[in-house]
C-alpha cells in the first residue's frame, strides 16, 4: 500500500517546474533550491512510510509544493527578529537582555567596517584588543587592570583556570549557584580544571570554615553573588573583606563572581541594590567578574577587573584567545561604558537604566492608557481592557525578589482564552511578548517606548 502511495510523490524536477516556486525562490540558487525540494520529498517519504500522515485526505503534489514554499520563506526570512518586550521583565535573557543605547548602535555600524580592533594606530603595529575599554573600565571601577571575554560564565571559567588549574577552589555551600541556561558553579569549577572544596552550610558559613579548608592544594577562595535567590533567616556569610584577609595570610587568591555587577549605586533601586563593582575592588579582591549585558546595560560580555599581575596572567592564558570578544561587542561595550562618564545623563541615555528607574509610574500609566485606547479601537467591544497596578521584574538574576511597581494593561474576552491571545500577539510581525497571569493576558509597557508597538495588526483573526 505505501509503495503505491510513494509513487504518487512528485519528482524533484516536477516540483522545481511549478510556477509558484519561481517567485518564492528568487535569491536562492538552483542547487540550494533543488536540495530544499529533495529534503521536503524525503520527509514526506519517511512520514508516509511511518504512517504519520493521512495520505487519503491530501493531494501529495500540492502538499509538497506548499511545504517547499514554507521552507523557502523560512530560509529567506529573518530568524532573528525584533520582539516587542511587553513581558515586564526588563533584562530578559531570552530576548537578548539589555537594549543597547543609541551610541552603541552607532558604534556597531562603524565597527561593521574595518576597525583597529587589534591595531595600534599610534605605533603602527599590532595592538591589544582589550585596550579599547580597559582605561574606561578601570576608571569606573577603581581597578588596576581589566580584560573582556564572551560572557560572565567565560570570565569565571578563565579566571579559575588561570589561577587554580589542578588545584582547589574553596566556595561556601550557600553560594553554589545555578543561573538559568545551565550555568552551575560546581560544573564551571570542574570544567576550569579545578577541584571544588565546599565549606560551611547552606545558610551559614564562617571565616574559620575558609581558614580551615585552606591547604597546600588550595589556590583560590571564590565568592559568588547569589544572583537569583536570597538566603534569609538565620544566616551568616563571610564578607569579601574578611575573605581577602584570610586569603592574604594563606597566600591564595580571591576571585569574586559578581554576576550583574552594577557600576553605580542606582538610587531608584537603592532599597535592594546589587553590589557595586568598585566596592569589591576596594575590598581587595584580586579579580572580580561581571556581565556586560545585565545591569551594566551593554552587549553580552564578561568583564574581568582586578590587580594588574592577575589580569596579565589571564591575558596570557590560551583560553583568552578562545573566549575573546569580536569587534562588534567591543564597539558596543565601549560606547555603553562611556555613558557612565556622565552620570546625570545616564538614565536618559541608557535604556536598561531608563527602564529600571522608570519609577514614575505615572509615565507608564499614560503610555498604558494610550495603548489601551489603541487596542480598544483595533480589538472591538468584545474585549475587556483594563489598567491594573502590578509589578515588573528586573530579570537575568539581577535584584532577585525586587519588584518594580508598574501599570499593566489586561486583556480578557469571554470566549477566548488568554493563552490564545498570548499566541496571537506573539505571531504578530514584530512579535509582541506579553504574559498570562490570573487568567488574563497582560502587557507591561515598562520596557516599551511607543504605545502603538503593542497593537498587533489584523486582530480580526483572533
Ligand atoms: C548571570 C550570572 C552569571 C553568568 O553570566 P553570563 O554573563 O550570563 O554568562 C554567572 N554568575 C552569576 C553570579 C550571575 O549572576
Amino acid at each position: 500500500m505505501s509503495d503505491n502511495v510513494l509513487r504518487g510523490l512528485p519528482s524533484v524536477d516536477e516540483v522545481l517546474k511549478r510556477p509558484e516556486l519561481i517567485d518564492e525562490a528568487g535569491g536562492v540558487s538552483h542547487g540550494h533550491k533543488s536540495e530544499v525540494v529533495r529534503l521536503v520529498i524525503d520527509r514526506f517519504r519517511s512520514e508516509i512510510r511511518s504512517g504519520s500522515i493521512q495520505i487519503e485526505s491530501i493531494d501529495l503534489s500540492e502538499a509538497v509544493v506548499e511545504a517547499v514554499i514554507k521552507r523557502l520563506r523560512r530560509l529567506k526570512g529573518n530568524s532573528l527578529k525584533r520582539v516587542i518586550n511587553a513581558s515586564g521583565v526588563v533584562l530578559h535573557t531570552n530576548l537578548g537582555r539589555a537594549v543597547l543605547c543609541d551610541d552603541a548602535v552607532e558604534a556597531l555600524e562603524r565597527a561593521a567596517s574595518t576597525v583597529n580592533i587589534e591595531y595600534d594606530i599610534d605605533k603602527g603595529g599590532r595592538g591589544e584588543r582589550d585596550s579599547h575599554v580597559e582605561e574606561l573600565v578601570c576608571l569606573l571601577t577603581g581597578a588596576e587592570a581589566a580584560c573582556v571575554v564572551n560572557n560572565n560564565a567565560a570570565a569565571v571559567l578563565i579566571a579559575l583556570n588561570t589561577f587554580a588549574e589542578g588545584k582547589a577552589v574553596v566556595v561556601s555551600r550557600g553560594e553554589l549557584i545555578e543561573i538559568g541556561g545551565s550555568f552551575r558553579l560546581p560544573e564551571i569549577i570542574e570544567k576550569s580544571g579545578c577541584v571544588l572544596k565546599e565549606v560551611g552550610t547552606t545558610n551559614r558559613t564562617h571565616p574559620s570554615d575558609y581558614a580551615c579548608a585552606i591547604d597546600d592544594d588550595t589556590a583560590v577562595l571564590l565568592k559568588a553573588h547569589t544572583s537569583n535567590y536570597s538566603v534569609v533567616g538565620f544566616t551568616s556569610e563571610v564578607k569579601l573583606k574578611e575573605l581577602v584577609a584570610i586569603a592574604r595570610k594563606a597566600g591564595v587568591a580571591v576571585v569574586e563572581d559578581l554576576g550583574s555587577g552594577s557600576l553605580v549605586e542606582l538610587e531608584a533601586l537603592a532599597a535592594k541594590s546589587e553590589p557595586v563593582v568598585s566596592s569589591s575592588v576596594g575590598a581587595g579582591a584580586d579579580v572580580v567578574t561581571f556581565s556586560g549585558d545585565k545591569l551594566l546595560g551593554g552587549p553580552q560580555a564578561g568583564i574581568i577587573v582586578g590587580k594588574k599581575l592577575f589580569i596579565d596572567r589571564i591575558r596570557k592564558n590560551p583560553l583568552k584567545r578562545a573566549l575573546r570578544v569580536d569587534k562588534l561587542t567591543m564597539a558596543a561595550l565601549e560606547a555603553t561604558l562611556k555613558l557612565y562618564l556622565d552620570m546625570p545623563s545616564l538614565a536618559k541615555r541608557l535604556p536598561a537604566i531608563a527602564f529600571l528607574t522608570r519609577d514614575d509610574v505615572e509615565e507608564i500609566r499614560q503610555l498604558s492608557e494610550e495603548a489601551r485606547k489603541f487596542l480598544k479601537d483595533s480589538l472591538g467591544d468584545e474585549f475587556h481592557l483594563e489598567l491594573e497596578s502590578g509589578y515588573s521584574q528586573v530579570g537575568s538574576g539581577s535584584l532577585p525578589g525586587h519588584e518594580l511597581p508598574t501599570v499593566l494593561v489586561t486583556i480578557t474576552h469571554e470566549n477566548i482564552k488568554p493563552e490564545r491571545l498570548f499566541k496571537r500577539f506573539l505571531s504578530n510581525d514584530p512579535p509582541i511578548l506579553g504574559r498570562v497571569s490570573r487568567d488574563k493576558f497582560i502587557l507591561d509597557l515598562r520596557t516599551v517606548t511607543k504605545a502603538s508597538d503593542v497593537v498587533p495588526g489584523g486582530l480580526e483573526q483572533v
